[in-house]
């Protein structure tokens, strides 16, 4: 074991001596990155099949952010909103335009914005749609991921993200994510949206039958409520469309976006409405200090750009549909399903055979970076920016990884 090694050892001491346990990280130190490879302390590189959930879609310091962020950056950084700026405008034109939608407020971190889309939609309800005070109720998912605030949390199904932490704000209902009929049975006269992720991620890349979103889409219509959707993992190319939503053709009233619109480099992300759904906020009814800061703004006006002139959302397309093709072709008893849609796979294992963590542990040892979700899934959401070559190491890996776990 040589020295540096020592190091990397003596790191992740480090961190568990100072830092709270309320992750459990694989067992590698990164110190670097670039496209989609990242290097360890050691010097040992590993391919990221993972882009940090997303978050990394466009590759690791993608030379056109890293420009945009460090020119921004020796002009003006942070402002705050109580004064305009020259960059704003132009990152919410593009996100509009984008979108089809007509109204964007930006904050910082994904759950700030699920946060602002909850006031918008409440708002709504009372100012718009005439439900009586306080009595607004929101439609989600069960398995929903939204985020880790109070009011967020306490409407997860999941144990893990809400024990020892209430009490939780009221005002929600579920639904069986992907069933219409039981969508439709959770919509009442109170109900001033259904909020859901078009795949559900954290849930385990949870794909729901196609004509799902037209039917929820057509069921709000009728019942007068809102569709709210949460693209923060799904939207900006992840999928192989810009957004989700237009696979099935529809358009919501509210969409939500983070994590990739940071480029990998900053927290950015974004409530984008219809005119008649933003209108509902005036000036003191919502704001966040770092929210369309310049620095962010202009990452994040990078950020789309980049997707367009490299053409993202196609590749994710491709490479996408190579990456699924590849993965339901592999004959293991150890696999139950892959699923998923782009560049974004979910590997359902069967755990009463084998476990997630211990074959993406495996993976890591052998160079390729994923994570397991829900204990039975392994998560392939590479960087948009990947070759295919590497692509096809990353698979050939897994494979290989899983062939040992068979015998
Ligand atoms: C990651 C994520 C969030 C929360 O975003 P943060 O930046 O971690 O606050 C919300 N919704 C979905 C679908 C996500 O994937």
């Amino acid at each position: 074991m040589d020295i540096r090694r020592t190091l990397a050892t003596e790191a992740i001491a480090r961190e568990a001596a100072v830092a709270a346990h309320n992750y459990h990280p694989l067992p590698v130190v990164l110190q670097s990155g670039r496209g989609e490879w990242l290097t360890d302390v050691d010097g040992k590189r590993y391919l990221d099949m993972m882009s940090a959930y997303s978050a990394v879609s466009h590759g690791h310091a993608h030379p056109r952010l890293v420009r945009a962020l460090t020119e921004q950056a020796q002009r003006v950084s942070v402002t705050s909103r109580a004064y305009h700026t020259d960059t704003l405008a132009p990152f919410l034109e593009k996100l509009v335009q984008l979108t089809g939608l007509d109204r964007a407020l930006p904050a910082s971190g994904g759950a700030e914005s699920v946060e602002t889309a909850i006031k918008a939609a409440r708002r709504w309800g009372y100012r718009i749609k005439g439900i009586a005070k306080d009595r607004a109720e929101i439609v989600v998912a069960r398995g929903n991921f939204h985020g880790r605030t109070t009011t967020i949390i306490g409407f997860s199904t999941e144990a893990a993200y809400r024990d020892g932490f209430g009490p939780f704000t009221p005002g929600f209902r579920h639904f069986e994510f992907g069933d219409a009929d039981s969508l439709a049975a959770a919509i009442d006269d109170n109900t001033c949206a259904v909020l859901i992720e078009p795949i559900q991620g954290e849930a385990g890349i949870i794909v729901p039958p196609d004509g799902f979103l037209r039917a929820a889409r057509r069921l709000c219509d009728e019942r007068k409520v809102l569709l709210i959707l949460d693209e923060i993992q799904s939207g900006l190319g992840r999928t192989g469309r810009w957004f989700a939503f237009q696979h099935e053709g529809i358009r919501p009233d509210g969409l939500i976006l983070g994590k990739a619109l940071g480029g990998g480099l900053l927290p950015v992300s974004c409530f984008v409405a219809t005119e008649e759904l933003m209108s509902v906020f005036d000036p003191g009814s919502h704001g966040s200090t770092f929210g369309g800061n310049p620095l962010a703004a202009a990452v994040a006006l990078e950020a789309l750009q980049v997707i367009e002139d490299e053409g993202l959302v196609v590749r994710s397309a491709v490479l996408g549909a190579h990456l699924l093709q590849r993965l339901q072709a592999v004959d293991s008893p150890l696999i139950r399903a892959a699923r998923g849609r782009g560049l974004w796979v979910g590997v359902d294992l069967d755990p009463a055979r084998v476990s997630a963590r211990a074959v993406v542990e495996r993976m890591a040892e052998h160079g390729v970076l994923s994570k397991e979700t829900h204990d039975t899934v392994i998560r392939f959401a590479p960087p948009l920016t990947i070759a295919r070559a590497s692509l096809d190491y990353g698979i050939d890996v897994f494979v290989e990884v899983l062939r040992r776990f068979e015998r």
